[in-house]
């Protein structure tokens, strides 16, 4: 996608996710891929209802600042995505209310942490949400921890924090992002009811074969 064109949408989404209330504040960075081999990424203390196409933060491929304003200090945890998973296009962290509920339960499975509901889920997030454990924000040990995740999962919770998304595109990396926000409002909804949870074959037809 040209580049002009992906700063508009990035503008846009980050803007429609803040105005539903995925980010509150300057919580909550976006990153995809450009065609040049770079990256575009939401600036250091920026709010996503209120960014400036032209201001965002030009990486290199080295992740290296090229223009516009300081890049999130959250950009490790993008790089991680990127190195250790070359199919992902674009990256999405919130600090989403619900997801991040289920990142500060004390007993969540450390691989599926979200029971299987929903179809939706599997389809965007895939088989796997690795629980990563919880880091100081801006540790540098984070990266390595999600990077060992990354070629087998396309997110993860970072405990006691919030979701990292990945995705093909940027459009499919916040839909994703979407997605796990509602199957963890459904996970929390129906906490303590008995469900009737999709079964393995159901999941399996799901995902990528
Ligand atoms: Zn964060």
């Amino acid at each position: 996608m040209d580049e002009a064109l992906l700063r508009d949408q990035m503008v846009a989404l980050a803007r429609s996710l803040f105005e539903r209330g995925f980010s509150v504040g300057s919580a909550g960075n976006i990153s995809a891929r450009t065609a040049d081999g770079g990256y575009l990424i939401t600036p250091t203390n920026s709010s996503l209802g209120r960014l400036a196409a032209g201001r965002l933060s030009k990486l290199d491929s080295a992740f290296r600042p090229v223009s516009g304003d300081p890049p999130s200090k959250e950009v490790v945890m993008h790089r991680a995505f990127y190195e250790g998973r070359p199919e992902a296009g674009a990256v999405v962290h919130l600090h989403s209310t619900m997801a991040t509920a289920i990142a500060c339960l004390a007993e969540a499975d450390a691989n599926q942490p979200i029971a299987a509901l929903t179809p939706y889920f599997f389809m965007r997030i895939g088989a796997r949400l690795p629980v990563i454990p919880y880091f100081r924000p801006g540790d540098p040990a984070m990266e390595a921890a999600i990077c060992a995740e990354a070629p087998t999962a396309r997110a993860v919770l970072l405990s006691n924090h919030g979701p990292v998304v990945s995705a093909a595109t940027l459009v499919d990396a916040v839909n994703a992002a979407e997605e796990l926000e509602e199957a963890a409002k459904l996970a929390l909804l129906l906490a303590g009811k008995p469900v009737r949870t999709l079964t393995p074959d159901q999941v399996a037809a799901l995902l990528p074969h």
